[in-house]
């Protein structure tokens, strides 16, 4: 690993981000040798999309770290990173919102999920439609229903297209999401402030639209092997 690289890598990316925005430095299938060189420059979020290895590799590293999950989580995995997760931001079914909640309540903790939002024009990008969402946050107030979750706001992926002008329409749409449901009386809105989107090829778009959380691995880390 090329320490000095990565120095100047994560140097770069942190001087594009305006002050409050939420660098989640995400690092899947990066060694531990790597996430702690990332933390030892001051690095404290980071982001892991796959179970099991968020599970293998929290342990082995500082405990301060804020682990935020950002993949696809099946229901049946969610044993393994509800006991520490700092924020879960792809949550997609109310099928797995009630395993959250229940995995939260028997561990006793109160967890921080996203609401993630199908933006994108692609079929293969996962969320819940804005319509559901809606139809969702008309019925009850959520805490209601999941009392160990804290609703903290949207996550989204945009199209991958070099269209800038289609990305930035996807992001917009979600900011918009974000503010009729805090409106909506359905969350707490001085809790449900975030949204997560933004990654390295999209990031200045994501960032335009009123990013609060940015997840990055590429543009810090180099290219996955
Ligand atoms: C891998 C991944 C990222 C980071 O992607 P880069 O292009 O490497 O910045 C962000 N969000 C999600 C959900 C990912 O799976």
């Amino acid at each position: 690993m090329d320490k000095a690289a990565l120095a100047e890598r994560y140097a770069r990316v942190k001087a594009m981000l305006p002050g409050g925005v939420v660098l989640v430095a995400v690092s899947k299938t990066r060694t531990v040798e790597e996430v702690q060189a990332l933390y030892d420059l001051g690095q404290r979020d980071f982001g892991e999309n796959y179970p099991q290895e968020l599970r293998d590799k929290q342990p082995l590293l500082p405990p301060d770290i804020r682990w935020h999950f950002i993949g696809h989580l099946q229901g049946n995995k969610v044993k393994y990173v509800a006991p520490f997760a700092f924020l879960v931001h792809g949550v997609d079914s109310e099928k797995l919102l009630d395993e959250l909640d229940k995995r939260a309540a028997s561990v006793g903790r109160i967890l921080g999920v996203l609401l993630q939002v199908h933006i994108a024009q692609e079929e293969t990008k996962h969320g819940f439609l804005p319509d559901e969402l809606r139809a969702l946050c008309a019925t009850a107030p959520l805490q209601h229903r999941w009392p160990s979750l804290q609703f903290r706001g949207l996550m989204g992926m945009a199209t991958n297209t070099e269209d800038q002008a289609r990305v930035r329409h996807e992001f917009h749409a979600l900011a918009l999401l974000r503010q009729e449901l805090a409106a909506s009386g359905a969350v707490d809105p001085r809790a449900f402030t975030e949204l997560s989107m933004g990654m390295t090829g999209d990031l200045r778009e994501a960032l335009a639209e009123g990013s609060t959380m940015v997840r990055i691995g590429t543009a810090i880390f180099g290219q996955r092997g």
